[in-house]
């Protein structure tokens, strides 16, 4: 992962090019992420990475920034 800090206007402007043009960069678009099933009756399914980097941003979440406000893309992404 590479983060990279970014200005409110580059964040404004990446929210209208991902909306605009459907960009997809997050974990469970990739062909490396699989879903991890758990025992019947506990916790929801899990994603994981199959290259082993675990990223709570592009895991779960929605967003594309960290709590810092640093974008994060990672470089292995392929969409699936
Ligand atoms: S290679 Fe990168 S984008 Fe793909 S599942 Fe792993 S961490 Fe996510």
């Amino acid at each position: 992962m590479k983060p990279y800090d970014a200005s409110p206007e580059q964040v404004s402007r990446f929210r209208r090019e991902r909306d605009a043009f459907r960009l997809r960069y997050q974990c469970p678009d990739c062909a490396h992420a699989r879903v991890r099933p758990s025992p019947p009756g506990l916790a929801d399914a899990t994603w994981f990475c199959t290259l082993g980097y675990p990223n709570e941003t592009l895991m779960a979440a929605q967003g594309f920034l960290e709590g810092s406000g640093q974008f994060v893309f990672c470089k292995y992404f392929e969409l699936v």
